[in-house]
């Protein structure tokens, strides 16, 4: 700010000495300083030389007059904003307009009042002083404006553009007819108009500072702002507008060089192992299964060794499109997926590779996503004029099954892969050691069933049924044991219900009604008592059609008549197909055989709709008889079973009797015949030779 004098210098420029001396003497008097021109260029020379405050310029002067040499004054550099004041004949309204013309700042007119000049001329220097002081202070802030790099948009209430200021260096050339008068929203928040216009009114209504981030088209590009609008004034607000797309290009720069791989784009492993960490979170909260699957390009070192590095950065990349490809195009849902649709997907390093599956409902998903992958591969690669043909492992580890955080899952698919690798390679192998493990010991036994019939493997043991009136043994029960030659004996629950599930109990069934028929019949030639021997039929083989057959064709070799053949059937076999079981039953029934249910009483146990199957026997479960003199509920079942067999005319049999209480019990309630470790586990033919030698005609009696 220039500095200001304690009192003003007056120039006055009149060509009338007497009135240059009154004006002296009367603000001498007044102690403002004056000095003197005699026409208008010394006025001019006078006012470059003092630099007076202020100016008195006589119309009417020789060879220049008042109205040039104030024009001449506005001119100069210092002479913008002194203040001019012209002194004009009375009334002569000519002059007092042209004197406004020509830049004046006011007028006095002759003949002047002496008494109160002194008074104006000070008055006029303070208004003077305080408007140069504003002038100053406005162009410190147009500097301070100038020099923000923001842009500036004056609203209404209504959030109008009333005025803007775009900085000098701005790369924008925003014309004023194109945005004042319309509304910010039109110009600025075009992407989300009503989020801006809630923002405007918080400010207008609590003067609250609101900052956001937002898009514009203003140059016609679209590039990224960040607008704080504050409120300005009563009823308006200023929105102040800043460029900031290089920082958001830097941010996501560096985004992308901290979380992605630079070769391929896709997620580092640090990004990958976060996005894991995030799906277990929610896998977790809403009990979903998740899979990682673990890639490693199988003989990779090959390529890079004999056709270089290029071409295998090259391979790598068209990898990691296909895999994106093949997650994208894939059934399974990509919920968790904060960035691209690829995303999921991870180089860790070298050609190892890793994908997310989020929200799976079943491991085959995964693996279906394997088998695509594996596919996908399969097509050969051009790489600058190379046909390469790659292929890979693939391990999968499941959530919750195989790991419950990031780094066990990545580990155990690691191990998954690496036994895919060992089983040949292009492949993919599941993780869970025992999903692994029982997976192969099914098989491996699975293998040996196939051949155990073949290499004989397989016996039959027996369990006596005795009469609960006579205590004779009056049927045996053939039960199958597999001698297996490393593992011993096998319990038929250990293989039956395998031998079922792959079709191999159709055989080994066959071999079983062949084996016990000749049994019986190699007894009946012994010369001991005559028996009948039951034989479990399991529901798959009574559903194949040959079952007539088999039963007359061991019947027919082994000579057995049918009498002396039981067949023991589950409700579940025969409540299948009921109309077929109902006439292949009649068949047997036909041939003379009998029909037992086995296990009764864990199943369907509607003994009135078992009317309708031409049956027997009925054999009470053990789990019954094994509640008897203990649990009252299972006294009543078995005496319910009991009473409604006979009324249908059914011979009831008490299966796992193991106490004398159990026995008296079922012998006093008239269960016709048991079966039991009271009396014989199954044991082998010469076992049950044994038995029906022994001395005592009452077995159960002698006990
Ligand atoms: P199931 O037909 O109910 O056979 C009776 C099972 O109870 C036999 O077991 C027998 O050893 C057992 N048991 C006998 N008395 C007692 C006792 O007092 N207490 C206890 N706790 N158990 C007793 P096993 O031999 O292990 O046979 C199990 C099942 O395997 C059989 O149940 C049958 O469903 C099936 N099975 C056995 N042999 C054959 C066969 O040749 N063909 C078919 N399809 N299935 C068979
Ligand atoms: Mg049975
Ligand atoms: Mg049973």
């Amino acid at each position: 700010m220039k500095a200001h004098r304690e009192a003003p210098l007056v120039l006055i420029a009149d060509d009338d000495r007497m009135v240059r001396f009154m004006v002296c003497k009367m603000l001498r008097k007044d102690a403002i300083s004056v000095c003197e021109a005699g026409d208008g260029r010394e006025a001019i020379e006078a006012f470059k030389e003092h630099k007076p405050d202020i100016v008195l310029l006589d119309v009417m002067m020789p060879e220049q007059d008042g109205f040039t040499t104030c024009e001449l004054l506005r001119s100069l550099p210092e002479g913008e904003h002194v203040p001019v004041i012209m002194v004009t004949g009375l009334e002569d309204i000519d002059s007092i307009r042209k004197a406004y013309e020509v830049g004046a700042t006011d007028f006095i007119t002759k003949p002047i009042n002496w008494l109160i000049l002194g008074q104006r001329i000070r008055y006029m220097w303070r208004v003077n002083l305080m408007s140069c002081r504003l002038r100053e202070s406005e162009e410190n802030k147009r500097a301070l404006l100038d020099a923000i790099p923001d842009m500036m948009f004056k609203l209404d209430q209504n959030g109008t553009i009333m005025d803007f200021k775009a900085p000098n260096d701005s790369r924008l050339s925003l014309s004023p007819w194109k945005i004042i008068g319309r509304p910010v929203h039109e110009i600025l928040f075009m992407e989300a108009p009503q989020q801006a216009g809630a923002r405007i009114s918080r400010v207008l209504e609590n003067g609250s500072t609101q900052i956001f981030e937002h898009r514009s088209q203003l140059g016609g590009e679209w590039r990224h702002y960040e607008s704080r609008i504050v409120r300005s004034g009563d009823n308006g607000a200023l929105a102040m507008v800043r460029d900031v797309t290089e920082r958001k290009e830097a941010e996501e720069q560096i985004v992308q060089l901290a979380y992605h791989d630079n070769l391929t784009g896709l997620l580092n492993r640090h990004r990958f192992r976060e996005h894991v960490r995030h799906a277990l979170a929610h896998g977790e909260r809403y009990g979903r299964q998740l899979a990682v699957l673990f890639l490693d390009l199988d003989r990779f070192k090959r390529i890079n060794d004999t056709l270089g590095h290029n071409i295998g950065d090259l391979l790598l990349q068209s990898v990691a499109a296909r895999l994106q490809q093949c997650v994208r195009t894939s059934e399974v849902p990509t919920r968790v997926n904060a960035d691209a649709a690829g995303s999921l997907i991870s180089r860790l390093g070298g050609d190892e590779f890793v994908i997310l599956l989020t929200e799976i409902d079943h491991i085959q998903d995964a693996a279906k996503v394997a088998r695509r992958i594996l596919d996908s591969l399969t097509a050969p690669f051009e790489l600058s004029g190379h046909e390469i043909f790659i292929s890979t492992s693939i391990g999968i580890a499941v959530y919750p099954v195989d790991g419950r955080d990031a780094d066990t899952l990545l580990k155990n698919a690691d191990a998954a892969m690496y036994s895919a690798k060992e089983q040949g390679r292009n492949n993919f192998q599941f993780y869970t050691e025992s999903m692994n493990a029982a997976a192969f010991e099914r098989l491996a036994l699975e293998n040996n069933l196939r051949k155990a019939l073949a290499r004989g493997e397989f016996r039959l043991h027996y369990q006596p049924q005795l009469d609960t009136q006579s205590g004779k043994i009056v049927a045996v029960e053939a039960l199958i044991r597999w001698h297996h030659p490393d593992l011993g004996l096998v319990p038929p629950v250990d293989f039956i219900p395998l031998a079922e599930e792959t079709g191999l109990i159709v055989p080994i069934g066959a071999w079983v009604l062949q084996a016990a028929s000749e049994q019986n019949r190699q007894w009946q030639k012994m010369g001991l008592p005559p028996l009948r021997m039951t034989v479990n039929i399991s529901s798959q083989q009574f559903r194949q059609n040959d079952l007539v057959q088999n039963v007359s064709h061991a019947l027919e070799t082994s000579g057995l008549e049918p009498q002396c053949l039981e067949l023991e059937l589950t409700e579940s076999a025969i409540m299948h197909n009921t109309d077929l079981a109902i006439s292949m039953l009649r068949q047997l029934k036909l041939m003379g055989i009998r029909i037992a249910l086995d296990d009764f009483g864990t199943g369907y146990s509607s003994l009135s709709y078992l009317k309708r199957f031409p049956i027997d026997v009925v054999k009470i479960d053990r789990s019954f008889v094994r509640g008897l003199n203990r649990d009252g509920d299972d006294e009543a079942i078995t005496l319910a079973i009991i009473a409604m067999a006979h009324s249908l005319d059914l011979k009831v049999v008490a299966e796992g009797v193991e106490t004398k209480e159990q026995l008296t019990f079922l012998r006093e309630h008239n269960c016709d015949l048991v079966q039991g470790y009271y009396y014989s586990p199954a044991v082998p033919p010469d076992g049950i030779e044994a038995l029906l030698e022994s001395p005592g005609a009452d077995p159960i009696q002698a006990r």
